[in-house]
């Protein structure tokens, strides 16, 4: 069984205007994902204790996902090292969308994460590696009606594989699904805006699933399961 541990800073899903799309909170969409899979999902958020993010907690996590906008500054400097630590020695961490602005991730890159940015647009994704395993189940392209706009340049060391590629209907393009290895694995993926329903998307909901059977620790790895790729209909 694979531990993941959900985090998010948990601030904009107070607002009515996240709640009426996400009513459990971006977390509880996120966790989701997981229900009929051989996961154990936690969640944490930054006004717990030691900011969701104890040792205890860690320690018990294979895969750390992160959901993170306007409060990157108050992750502490504690925080942050506490999971860099756990990244290096294994962990594996699937920061999305806005999170590539947070303490962690930016330590990982060594990079300001710096992209360019805009409102509300058509977003077309395209599978790029199709051999991936985080690619197993998903069409060579597929579209969210509307997601924010992250365009390139986007400020990261070289990946090691991009296995997602976005085009948004304003002529941008940008790397939206990115590996790296820190010790641990990592999977940038771009979408998921508060505002937009993204994370019911099925395909997204697929990737960000595949991301994390493949993230998990080297001992943990058992392939990514098998099931019925999403039909195009039900997007
Ligand atoms: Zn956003």
């Amino acid at each position: 069984m694979i531990r993941v541990h959900i985090w998010n800073e948990n601030i904009h899903d107070r607002e009515d205007y996240v709640r009426a799309v996400y009513p459990d909170g971006i977390h509880g969409a996120l966790a989701d994902i997981f229900r009929d899979e051989d996961v154990r999902v936690t969640t944490g958020f930054l006004d717990e204790d030691e900011q969701g993010l104890p040792e205890k907690v860690l320690a018990e996590t294979d895969v750390l996902i992160w959901w993170g906008h306007c409060a990157h500054d108050r992750v502490t400097d504690d925080t942050v090292s506490r999971v860099i630590g756990h990244i290096h020695a294994g962990m594996g961490f699937i920061p999305l969308h806005s999170a590539h602005h947070s303490k962690v991730f930016r330590a990982l890159c060594g990079t300001t994460a710096n992209l360019k940015w805009r409102n509300d647009d058509r977003e077309r994704i395209w599978t790029v590696d199709p051999h991936h395993p985080i690619a197993q189940g998903i069409p060579e392209h597929f579209e969210l009606d509307t997601e924010e706009m992250y365009g390139e340049p986007f400020d990261i060391p070289s990946p090691d594989e991009v296995v997602f590629m976005g085009w948004f209907a304003g002529g941008e393009v940008f790397r939206s699904g990115c590996t790296f290895t820190r010790g641990g694995r990592i999977f940038y993926f771009q979408p998921g805006h508060e505002t937009y329903p993204t994370y019911k998307n099925e395909y997204v909901r697929r990737i960000i699933r595949n991301a994390v059977f493949w993230a998990a620790p080297a001992g943990k790895r058992t392939g990514i399961p098998v099931t019925n790729p999403p039909s195009l209909e039900n997007n």
